[in-house]
């Protein structure tokens, strides 16, 4: 796969860059950034939880907030920069919460919409977790809003998406947005 993207870059770089006897190294660079860059799809969630569900001491909401991510948008391929807030209703377990920022870059390092990428996250782990409920906001600047286009610079993309009891408790789901700060 390397290989083919180095060639297509090149094949790239020779139409935009007149002037191309310095950038020889370019296309494998580049081919080596999009492997760790797009990593994710050859990740699976359960596999990078593996076995960090607890006994759960506590009945009330657990929330990971301000989880930086990067990722790419599947109509530009340009980046997606801000931050994840997660939380859940705890039933039997608790997670590891480096795995919850572990399975934010899992999704976050594929093509995304930032909208699927909130869904994706809730579904993750309500099928893993298995809690009495989760949910997951994000705000985020997209380069080609900000960058191109209509060069709306600072304006930020705020998604939300919820499972289980925060989709029927309003006053659960706003002590989420709180203590997310979104
Ligand atoms: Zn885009």
């Amino acid at each position: 796969m390397a290989e083919n993207i180095e060639k297509n870059i090149w094949e790239i770089l020779t139409q935009i860059e007149p002037e191309t006897s310095r950038l020889q190294e370019t296309p494998h660079r580049v081919a080596k950034s999009y492997m760790e860059l797009f990593e994710g799809y050859a990740q699976s969630p359960e596999q990078i939880v593996g076995s960090a569900l607890y006994k759960t001491p506590t009945q009330e909401m657990v929330v990971l907030r301000d989880i930086p991510f990067s990722s790419h948008c599947e109509h530009h391929m340009l980046p997606i920069i801000g931050y994840v807030h997660i939380g859940y209703m705890p039933d039997t377990s608790i997670i590891g919460a480096s795995k919850l920022a572990r399975l934010v870059d899992c999704f976050a390092h594929r093509l995304q919409l930032q909208e699927r990428l909130t869904v994706a996250l809730v579904e993750a782990l309500t099928l893993i977790l298995k809690p009495k409920g989760v949910a997951v906001g994000m705000a985020a600047e997209h380069y080609c809003i900000t960058q191109r286009g209509t060069k709306k610079k600072g304006t930020q993309l705020v998604t939300q998406h919820f499972s289980g009891v925060f989709c029927t408790d309003r006053v659960l789901r706003q002590e989420f947005l709180r203590t997310s700060r979104l």
